[in-house]
């Protein structure tokens, strides 16, 4: 619904008695904050298209809070409480402690997360901020940060392996299936069973507290890509206190490439999981150029 249409609907129910019809009907645009402002992938690039495909959705509106690219973050103190919804771009040095207790607490509260990409390999020793992605990868993550969680199979389960190694791999960039292991899921819900995604990378060896987590979606690291032979996370949610995190490891860009971002099967599970992680409801329908399990979907940047 644009916004002269949201007016006009509004005012229209406004001047009738059903107060509740019009809260539901006429909910303000969820206030978003994208922070970045260091990654080792293209944030640049990549922030204006997680910004545009929310507001795309008519149902956010969004702010970008971005760190200095090096030197002292002191002065990085974002007012997240101003806002319903954090999406994390940023892979880089730790925040103040001020503003970690901030993001735990605006989390801890009921706020909702997403984490894209390489923000699970921010803040390794950063306990709250793991518990918020479940697992991650890199910055000397090891059996300490948590079990490796994959998915297996046979026993359609989730397995959380305790083994000794590092945190976080992958092979060279490639195109590669995702299965859907939470169809009733409210962001699965309506997707295809299996889609291809178009080339990027497929993390593997994540690790972390893998608290209250549920794994979304999968696809398979494959030995002959330099895999693991598992089936791992690609689309997961967590609870952390009152707050909905939702964790994609998809979106890979750099070196002059974002496709990985410009895949429907990434724009379409990131905005759902943004609505879900506020909400805890999507109202958004899938697409009809939702990428199919034989055929990869890009939108133009
Ligand atoms: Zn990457």
């Amino acid at each position: 619904m644009n916004t002269l249409l949201r007016t006009l609907v509004c005012l229209c129910l406004g001047l009738g008695f059903n107060l509740i019809t019009v809260e539901t009907t006429c909910a303000a645009p969820i206030p978003t904050l994208i922070v970045d402002g260091q990654n080792n992938h293209d944030w640049k690039g990549t922030t204006p298209l997680l910004k545009r495909y929310l507001e795309e959705t008519g149902l956010f509106t969004v702010e970008v809070a971005t760190t200095p690219e090096k030197g002292d973050l002191s002065g990085f103190k974002p007012e997240f409480k101003k806002y319903k919804l954090v999406v994390s771009n940023y892979n880089g040095a730790d925040w103040s402690k001020d503003t970690q207790l901030a993001f735990e607490e605006f989390v801890r509260e009921g706020g909702g997360f997403v984490s894209v990409h390489a923000a699970n390999n921010s803040f390794p020793s950063w306990l709250a901020y793991n518990q918020m992605i479940g697992v991650g990868g890199w910055g000397g993550r090891n059996e300490k940060s948590g079990p490796y969680v994959y998915w297996q199979e046979k026993a359609a389960k989730v397995v959380l392996d305790p083994a000794i190694g590092r945190g976080g791999s992958h092979g060279p960039q490639h195109p590669f299936l995702v299965t859907t292991r939470a169809p009733m899921h409210p962001i699965m819900s309506g997707l295809p069973d299996k889609w291809m995604h178009v080339k990027d990378e497929l993390y593997d060896r994540l690790r972390g507290p893998a608290e209250n987590l549920t794994v979304l979606a999968t696809a398979f690291s494959d030995p002959e890509k330099k895999g693991t032979g598992h089936d791992e996370p690609m689309l997961m949610t967590i609870q952390f206190g009152k707050g909905r995190v939702f964790h994609t490891a998809l979106g890979h860009a750099g070196g002059g490439q974002k496709e990985a971002q410009l895949c429907v099967g990434f724009i379409v599970t990131y905005q759902r999981g943004a609505e879900w992680a506020v909400t805890g409801k999507v109202t958004q329908k899938v697409p009809t150029d939702f990428p199919t399990a034989e055929t990869v979907s890009l939108r133009k940047e």
